[in-house]
């Protein structure tokens, strides 16, 4: 296997309510992988964005606000159940990151190249410091193209609907269902179709289907795939 390989990431890309972020989670928890959550850093800019009054496609005013604040991202492994904590300049805006007035927003602001480049950065940066999992759109095909493992994962889109209603339902955010399937559609066709960076199966990918698999026989096949390649590797 090629040197440059980074035997410490895994990349989980793939569309909205794939399971993505619970997979990531159990894989954090259990092999000790600190968890980014890039989707949290694009919902972070589109709400400086709403929050400011700018415009979601002028990257110039979003990026002058984002460069001079602070971004933190925490997660707790141990509670599966919860988002990523994210605070902005301190103040934790976990919950208003999940509204629906950034999830309509979010796919605008992330279609933009200037933002995307400054965010690849910022998540860099946060992986580079330990071994991680990181979930999103572009983690595998461009945030850490060299993973040692890359995942893209999926399921049907009535199964994807459902599994966000019941996340945002356990996390006490109230979205009808029709909400959820518009959101999680439109989203899907802008990040699958954008210039930038889009939603697609990078290259040396494992392609999940999660439709018809629990959680557990997802994790366990991504463990498997892990180890099996560092074993390779040595
Ligand atoms: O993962 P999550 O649903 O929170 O992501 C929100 C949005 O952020 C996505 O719909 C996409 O527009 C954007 N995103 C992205 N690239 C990533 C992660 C998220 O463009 N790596």
């Amino acid at each position: 296997m090629d040197k440059t390989v980074k035997d410490n990431v895994i990349t989980i890309d793939g569309p909205a309510g794939s399971g993505k972020s619970t997979i990531a989670k159990l894989l954090s928890k259990r092999l000790g992988l600190t968890y980014v959550d890039t989707g949290a850093t694009y919902r972070t800019l589109t709400l400086i964005a709403l929050e400011n009054n700018i415009d979601p496609e002028d990257a110039g005013a979003i990026l002058e606000i984002a460069k001079k604040s602070s971004i933190e991202l925490d997660s707790d492994p141990d509670d599966i159940n919860q988002f990523t904590r994210v605070k902005l300049n301190g103040r934790d805006i976990t919950e208003e990151i999940r509204s629906e007035s950034v999830g309509l927003a979010v796919s605008v602001v992330s279609k933009l190249p200037e933002v995307r480049k400054y965010l690849v950065g910022l998540q860099r940066e946060i992986a580079g410091r330990n071994p991680s999992v990181l979930e999103g759109r572009d983690t595998g095909s461009v945030v850490f193209p060299d993973a040692i493992l890359k995942i893209y994962l999926t399921a049907g889109l009535d199964e994807r609907v459902k599994r966000r209603q019941k996340q945002n339902s356990e996390k006490r955010l109230p979205l009808r269902e029709s909400g959820v399937k518009k959101e999680i559609e439109k989203r899907d066709s802008i990040d699958s179709s954008r210039k930038a960076s889009p939603l697609i199966v990078p290259d040396d990918a494992v392609i999940i289907d999660g439709t018809d698999m629990s959680i557990e026989e997802t994790y366990d096949k991504i463990k498997n795939l892990y180890y099996e390649r560092i074993q390779l590797k040595n």
